[in-house]
């Protein structure tokens, strides 16, 4: 005859199985409450981490055939994974619980009741991914799902008009800055430049010294509110939905193109509201952010293996990203291109030939953010800071002269724009370097385009009236 379990069994057994899970979910989420990406970001770390976590019961489960020993330890186990005073929390609970059953059993002789420390995990689980939810939805993180559905690019406009492409490199200095503060002339990328017939503007500059405010002034021609707090999840949000209304795709779609962005690894730097957004999938900042409060990698080898692996994982959307930008390119339509490539922003990760580099980031994560910007972050000096900054420019201008000359072979006419948002801003003492930006810009038929006004602001917009006028 078949075991029956009593109803209150089987919800218990349940509970336990989802446990450790739901420890897993509840990180995610509460990391997920300080950042303005997409929901759908939490999918990728919240698969991986339930995964790990049925790994981890299951395996212990087959060893000591015991569903609340294994409960405990795949969360012991996830606790460790995903947050340093979590573990702690977790550790004392696992430990005082063996204590006490052993006081119980050798000094006071009493049989073991058999109760270890799920009876107290299981329920601080539940509670941690209820106070999470709760938490996220109060922060106002519903609200994630930002920008306008796009509109359809208009069938019959403007005939002659060239497809764009903007390069967007993160943190590129600009060239003057780069002799002065850097010691570099960069002069075969210039040469290179000039013979591929691009203009460079020496007078380059954007009002703003961070991402957000350059490409909301691109995007937008909205002046970014520099008064809000940096970073709050509030204020991100604010400027995905900015990004992702801007008033440029609208232009540009009723111009007849069709909009493409290619995102850089920072979840909030792109809204919806583009025809196509590509992301390459390698690792994006979101899940860094929770990988850096990992105590495993914090403070065990694992570190330089995991350090490692994203140094590869950032090298390879470099890449993949300008892949993507020559496939675009291939496909004859019209079109509006953006690819927001972090480089050569901080982490160094190429050297002069664009072969792998590994510098700096050796603090990662118990003294500095894989993606920190001043040298005084790194604890390293100014000189080696200066240095690798070079070799990074130099290996990142060979795979942009590389991406650039396919643009054209497949694309004669296209306009193509380098530029950056800010510069190195390797020292907080030199704002003057902050704010100076690279443009050049190939804009066949317009030579200059942009002398007037060598800044971010409405860039795609300005472009398109210049060769609308000349239809
Ligand atoms: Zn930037």
């Amino acid at each position: 005859m078949a075991e029956v379990h009593p109803p209150r069994r089987r919800l218990s057994t349940l509970i336990l199985l989802a446990a450790p899970a739901a420890l897993a979910v509840s990180a995610v989420i509460g990391d997920y409450t300080g950042t303005a990406g997409h929901p759908a970001i939490m999918l990728r770390p919240g698969l991986v981490l339930v995964a790990v976590a049925a790994f981890l019961q299951g395996a212990a489960w087959l060893i000591a055939r015991r569903l609340e020993s294994a409960t405990a330890f795949a969360m012991l186990g996830i606790a460790l994974v995903v947050d340093r005073t979590l573990a702690g929390v977790v550790i004392i609970i696992v430990a005082g619980t063996a204590a006490w059953r052993l006081w119980s059993v050798v000094i006071r002789g009493r049989s073991d009741h058999g109760r270890g420390s799920a009876r107290f995990l299981v329920p601080l689980a539940m509670l941690l991914l209820g106070s999470a939810v709760i938490v996220a939805a109060s922060r106002g993180a519903a609200e994630n799902v930002v920008g306008e559905p796009p509109t359809p690019p208009a069938a019959h406009a403007g005939t002659n008009l060239p497809s764009l492409y903007v390069l967007f490199l993160d943190g590129y200095p600009r060239h003057d800055m780069l002799q002065t503060r850097f010691g570099y002339a960069n002069s075969p990328f210039l040469s290179w430049l000039a013979e591929a017939g691009f203009d460079v503007y020496p007078d380059s500059h954007s009002d703003y010294d961070w991402t957000r405010g350059t490409l909301v002034a691109m995007l937008s021609g909205e002046p970014y509110p520099e008064g809000e707090r940096l970073g709050g999840a509030a204020e991100l949000r604010r400027m995905r939905r900015l990004l992702g209304e801007a008033p440029a795709l609208t232009s540009l779609a009723s111009a007849g193109y069709e909009t493409v962005t290619i995102r850089s690894p920072v979840v909030h730097t792109a809204g919806e509201g583009w025809h196509r957004v590509i992301d390459t999938g390698q690792i994006n900042d979101f899940e860094i952010h929770l990988l850096a409060g990992s105590p495993l990698v914090a403070h065990t080898p694992l570190q330089s293996v995991v350090r490692a692996w994203l140094m590869d994982q950032h090298r390879d959307r470099v890449r993949a990203s300008l892949a993507a930008v020559e496939r675009i390119a291939e496909r004859g339509t019209r079109q509006a291109a953006l690819a927001h490539l972090l480089v050569p922003h901080t982490p160094f990760i190429f050297d002069e030939r664009a072969e792998p580099a590994d510098e700096f980031t050796d603090c990662w994560p118990r003294h500095c953010r894989f993606y920190a910007i001043y040298a005084d972050d790194f604890g390293r000096s100014t000189e080696a800071y200066e240095a690798a900054l070079v070799k990074q420019v130099r290996g990142v201008n060979r795979l942009i002269t590389r991406t650039v000359e396919k643009i054209v072979a497949a694309d004669p006419s296209a306009v193509v724009v380098l530029m950056s948002d800010h510069g190195a801003r390797h020292s907080k003492a030199d704002p003057e370097e902050h704010h100076a930006t690279l443009l050049a810009a190939r804009t066949p038929g317009h030579p200059n385009l942009l002398a007037d006004e060598p800044v971010p602001d409405r860039l795609f917009e300005r472009i398109l009236d210049a060769y609308r006028a000349s239809e």
